[in-house]
């Protein structure tokens, strides 16, 4: 279970004033998906920084299965929360084959059977076993953002944390990793926490919805809603519905599986 209340973040002076995050509260179970959606600059990457622990500077509470957490986190926090973020590049060492960067924290936990945990991580994700010997640059982005989440998964997390996993990749790619996405939760009863300015991306990964705007959450939604067409949307929620079905149907053919 997580549970977000009140939290509040300021940089200082931002676009909407002081915070870029205001009094944000909502909270979701064990093996579900919360997606944040709304537009860029909107708070998003913030909420999510701020539970990785990425950012020390929010207040309010966070808690995340029971455990209130604090500024400096837990080391079972780092074992428990991972991340997997747009640009996979950051998460890979550009001169570390994909070996050294699945085995780094494995080692670092002192976890066993690291040849072992590399093997099955990679086989988790859809890679084959080689994949292991070839660097960052030898790979698509689709193949990064797979290795990005071995990665992550090594460490067998109970909870992902995820900003715009999808962006940057090509159509296919990016159906590749959305199966992948929905297959793992479902195999490992994980929660997830996703970020996407796409409501599409979000109706594909998420239970739930939570629509930012200006640093506040402005309504929380069933995704399943939004794909009914229903009445009752907050006025921003159904605009950026909109937005989202007019363009996929623009562009039908080419996103056909979303929304
Ligand atoms: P989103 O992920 O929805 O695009 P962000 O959380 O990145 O939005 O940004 C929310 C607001 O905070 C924006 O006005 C942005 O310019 C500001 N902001 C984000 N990160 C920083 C930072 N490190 N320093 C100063 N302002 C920031
Ligand atoms: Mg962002």
């Amino acid at each position: 279970m997580i549970v977000i209340r009140d939290l509040s973040v300021s940089y200082g002076s931002t676009r909407h004033g002081r915070f870029a995050v205001r009094g944000v509260s909502f909270s979701f179970g064990t093996g579900i998906s919360f997606g944040l959606s709304g537009q860029s600059g909107s708070g998003k990457s913030t909420v999510l920084h701020s539970i990785a622990g990425l950012i020390g500077h929010w207040e309010g509470t966070i808690e995340i299965d029971e455990q209130l957490q604090y500024r400096k986190r837990k080391p079972t926090f780092y074992r428990h929360v991972q991340l997997l973020f747009q640009d996979s590049n950051s998460a890979l060492h550009p001169r570390h084959m994909v070996e050294t960067s699945l085995a780094e924290p494995a080692i670092i936990h002192n976890l066993e059977d690291v040849d072992l945990r590399v093997g099955a991580a990679l086989e988790n994700v859809g890679l084959e076993d080689n994949i292991r010997y070839r660097y960052p640059h030898q790979l698509s982005g689709g193949q990064r953002q797979r290795v990005a989440l071995a990665r992550a998964l090594i460490l067998e997390p109970k909870v992902l944390l995820l900003d715009e996993p999808t962006a940057g990749l090509d159509m296919l790619a990016q159906a590749g990793i959305i199966k992948l996405l929905n297959d793992l939760r479902h195999r490992n009863n994980l929660s997830y926490l996703l970020v996407s300015h796409d409501i599409a991306v979000i109706t594909e990964l998420c239970d739930w919805v939570g629509i930012m705007q200006s640093g506040h959450l402005v309504d929380v939604q069933r995704t399943a809603r939004l794909l009914a067409g229903v009445n009752g949307l907050a006025p921003y929620t159904q605009k950026l519905v909109d937005a989202a079905s007019s363009y996929i149907s623009s562009h039908a053919g080419t996103k056909s599986s979303v929304l």
